[in-house]
């Protein structure tokens, strides 16, 4: 799927959301990666071979509260 050269990370590599952008969608929250996978505002992914991964917490402390 991906055509750059040198490669982006595999959609089952631990670096895959460094990918380069595909698709980017941000009025519906999502983007597609060039690894197939996509990639969710709220950092949830959905992976090319349908397995999901949940969201993850903000990082940074002031986000948390923003939220709440
Ligand atoms: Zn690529």
């Amino acid at each position: 799927m991906c055509q750059h050269q040198p490669p982006c990370p595999s959609a089952d590599s631990a670096d895959r959301e460094s990918a380069r952008l595909a698709a980017h969608h941000p009025e519906q929250g999502w983007s597609l990666l060039c690894n197939g996978v996509v990639l969710f505002e709220d950092t949830g992914e959905l992976l090319p071979d349908g397995s999901a991964i949940a969201p993850q917490r903000p990082r940074t402390a002031d986000q948390v509260m923003t939220t709440a």
